[in-house]
């Protein structure tokens, strides 16, 4: 089932999401809608706060080439278990700022530790893009945006755009 994606601005993408355990029924069929939600936008990650669930889990899925089989991935709990000193910027977007790009260095490798949809721990390194979205995703979960790492003119440009889309869609 898809759901609607909260749109910056909005309290709930400012929250700190709340840790979820062992995740039982309802926190499966959530992580299947995220992953409906997130292929139908298309984007290649969303945490539950953008949908207005405030809970620890994002899905995401970086594959992008051509013939690669796709591979959805469900995290409960994330942490950030080791960051590399070494450095990657990418060119981010998000679901919940359509429309609008910044540059956003972050550590280019980095340990993840997670809870899976069966309640086992698992504990993987993230390279490229991949590195860069779940480091995008965990911040969700603590309220932060790639956008405050943006030059404050620069986010306070790209929020007001975003007030005024709010507006006109509202009017609609
Ligand atoms: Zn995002």
């Amino acid at each position: 089932m898809i759901r609607p994606i909260l749109i910056h601005p909005d309290p709930r993408l400012k929250s700190r999401a709340t840790e979820i355990g062992t995740p039982d029924a309802e926190m499966r069929a959530l992580a299947s809608d995220m992953l409906d939600t997130m292929y139908d936008a298309p984007g290649i990650g969303l945490a539950a706060p953008q949908i207005g669930v405030m809970k620890r889990l994002f899905v995401m899925d970086c594959v992008k080439e051509e013939g690669v089989e796709p591979r959805p991935m469900a995290l409960i709990d994330p942490v950030i278990e080791w960051s590399s000193d070494e450095m990657n910027t990418y060119e981010e977007g998000c679901l919940s700022i359509p429309d609008q790009y910044g540059d956003v260095e972050r550590p280019a490798e980095v340990e993840v530790s997670w809870t899976d949809l069966d309640g086992a721990r698992q504990r993987e390194r993230f390279a490229g893009l991949w590195a860069t979205c779940a480091q995008h995703e965990i911040d969700h979960l603590d309220g932060k945006l790639f956008i405050d790492y943006l030059k404050p003119m620069r986010r306070q440009m790209i929020t007001r755009k975003m007030q005024k889309m709010k507006r006109e869609q509202a009017r609609a």
